[in-house]
């Protein structure tokens, strides 16, 4: 057990070869638009299928925010998809713990599985309406402040904002 080592991509999280790769999910894990989308589309419908099931085995009332569960990776270079419920950004209350747990949840559902390299999207910063620099900061001390068996950890971003964001993030 030890601090994952943080390493930054640029680029479409679909294609990553990875062990693991989080989704930005929403909270009735059937699928949306963003990174949850692009994720269902090149991983095609065994992902979905996987979703439904633990919809009607453990959650039929959604997922919460913050919380954690893996299926299948369908076609994707992946062996799992973890998804993750990121909180909807809000000016008035600080969610910045429901992140964090984001963050921390799905690495322990990484280390239940077995992986050692686990690639995260920009969680919330999309549609969640999370502002780049404050989430890419709440990212990077979660899984600094993690003990875990994973050995990568990687942020892949999707866009050049996004990966001066969590280089800044990265470097303090
Ligand atoms: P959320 O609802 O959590 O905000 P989104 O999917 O809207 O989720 O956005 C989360 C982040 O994922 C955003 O920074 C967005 O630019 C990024 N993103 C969208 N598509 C992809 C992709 N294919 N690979 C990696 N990141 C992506």
């Amino acid at each position: 057990m030890s601090v994952p080592h943080l390493t930054l991509a640029r680029g479409d999280i679909t294609k990553q070869s990875a062990d693991a790769i989080v989704n930005a999910a929403n909270s009735s894990l059937l699928g949306g638009g963003g990174v949850d989308g692009a994720i269902h589309r090149a991983g095609g419908p065994e992902i979905l299928e996987a979703c439904r099931a633990l919809r009607a085995s453990h959650y039929g009332r959604g997922l919460a925010t913050g919380q954690a569960v893996a299926t299948t990776a369908g076609r994707l270079p992946a062996r799992w998809v973890i998804h993750t419920i990121g909180p909807v950004y809000s000016s008035t209350e600080d969610r910045s713990e429901l992140l964090t747990a984001c963050h921390t949840n799905s690495l322990a559902i990484a280390d239940s599985l077995g992986a050692k390299t686990v690639a995260f999207p920009a969680i919330s910063t999309g549609i969640f309406g999370w502002p780049l620099d404050n989430a890419a900061r709440i990212a990077v001390a979660a899984l600094r402040a993690a003990t875990t068996d994973v050995e990568e950890v990687r942020f892949v971003l999707f866009n050049e904002a996004a990966y001066q964001a969590f280089e800044d993030a990265a470097q303090q």
